[in-house]
């Protein structure tokens, strides 16, 4: 393959990809306005017209925004790699350091610092007038800048030891730097799983012991009755952010800790909470957690693995705008440029694995849905899913096609109609 032939085909892959996504969100925008006159029939005693208008209004509104991100991310990527962003930045990384390795470094963070500056601004956005609009931002933009400041130090704690060995593993095992690297990954990734209970969430929210004593006795019955060890329950201050509740595990094996939401916990009567929880130990149960997390380990050696032929060719650093690698500049400095060129074009050209991704996600929410079934009332999970939909204004109509495409659970209308089979 050309240079030039590979250019073509990443553009032609990325035109095809933004426009799939903006036509998606048309469709989704067209379905919801539709149906905004009505709440669904299955619904009309649950949910109130003004609410299922709020619901319809909030996500066409992030949908519309979620439009001009998608132009925003084309245009952004196609100035990094073609339009030779990454090269002119390679070059200013260049003067500065000699030895090849630092460049690199250099190099990827300096590219991560700029895109993350490009896309703050929509972050915030997001954050301080759609979430606002609606009611449900309750950050202050002093912790918004807080919690940036804490995920820098985070990431370059975490993240230039990691980087730095990645490209020092890339230079110095030869042909299968890849599996050393993956052996890497996945033992830094295990280790972030380990310590983010204890060590990086509490950087974020207070987690305090559950008080409510009758709300506690129901659940560890719960726990018992399926056989599930958890070192503790935790009521997280997820109100100091959103509106939006929730409720989650965290950790391994015995140190499992079992975390809701004080948004959940207010909104949910005990039945509800023990139904949520229910279906939440159906994810342990069934083996999601670990089948999700070895899917995603297959996946990321495939990754590397195909960077490692990549990397070996002129074409695909060419053909997205670098020339380093032709020149000669240092083993390193290249194999940095591969890395930062391969991970920035990747969604590109995997986007048909998202749809995938989400159906297999789907499943398994269906089937913490059955779990949750048979230890508790579906009643009370379908009276606790209704709730969660109203506070969080989730569209009750969403396109289906967008739907099949993007939600990692089930539509509303989908997923009651199978609780109520149960
Ligand atoms: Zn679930």
């Amino acid at each position: 393959m050309t240079a030039s032939q590979f250019t073509f085909i990443f553009i032609a892959a990325l035109a095809l990809t933004t426009l799939a996504k903006l036509w998606l969100a048309r469709r989704h925008l067209a379905h919801i306005a539709s149906h905004r006159a009505a709440v669904p029939e299955a619904f009309n005693q649950k949910v109130r017209l003004a609410e299922h208008q709020k619901a319809a209004d909030y996500t066409s509104a992030k949908t519309r925004f979620d439009m001009l991100g998608a132009l925003f991310d084309a245009a952004l990527l196609l100035a990094f790699t073609v339009g030779g962003g990454i090269q002119f930045i390679a070059d200013i990384c260049n003067g500065w350091f000699s030895a090849p390795i630092a460049q690199g470094l250099a190099t990827i963070v300096a590219v991560l610092v700029l895109y993350s500056l490009l896309e703050a601004p929509f972050n915030i956005y997001r954050t301080f007038v759609i979430e606002a609009r609606f009611g449900f931002n309750k950050m202050t933009f002093k912790l918004y800048l807080l919690d940036a400041l804490k995920g820098i130090l985070i990431g370059a704690v975490l993240g230039l030891p990691l980087v730095l060995g990645v490209l020092w593993l890339m230079g110095r095992m030869g042909a299968y730097w890849w599996l050393y690297v993956w052996v890497v990954w996945v033992v830094f990734n295990l280790l972030i799983l380990f310590i983010y209970p204890s060590f990086i969430a509490p950087l974020f929210n207070k987690f305090s012991p559950m008080q409510d004593e009758a709300m506690k006795s129901r659940i560890e019955s719960l726990l018992n009755r399926c056989g599930f060890t958890a070192q503790g329950l935790f009521v997280m201050d997820g109100s100091k952010r959103s509106a939006h509740g929730n409720a989650y595990f965290t950790g391994f094996g015995k140190t499992k800790r079992i975390v809701f939401f004080d948004t959940l916990l207010e909104r949910l009567s005990i039945n509800e909470v023990e139904a949520v929880l229910a279906h939440e130990l159906g994810h342990f149960k069934r083996r999601h957690v670990v089948k999700r997390i070895v899917a995603t380990f297959a996946l990321s050696l495939g990754f590397l693995w195909l960077l490692g032929l990549l990397m070996q060719t002129a074409w695909f650093y060419q053909g997205l705008g670098v020339t380093t690698h032709s020149t000669g500049s240092g083993q390193a400095q290249s194999t940095a440029l591969a890395f930062l060129l391969f991970f920035m074009t990747l969604p590109v050209f995997s986007f048909l694995l998202g749809p995938v991704m989400s159906a297999y996600s789907r499943k398994h929410e269906f089937e913490a849905d059955a779990y949750a079934a048979k230890q508790t009332d579906a009643a009370d999970l379908v009276n606790a899913l209704v709730k969660l939909y109203q506070d969080n204004a989730a569209t009750l109509t969403p396109d289906p096609l967008y739907s099949k495409f993007y939600d990692s659970h089930p539509p509303a209308m989908v997923r009651i109609a199978h609780l109520q089979t149960q």
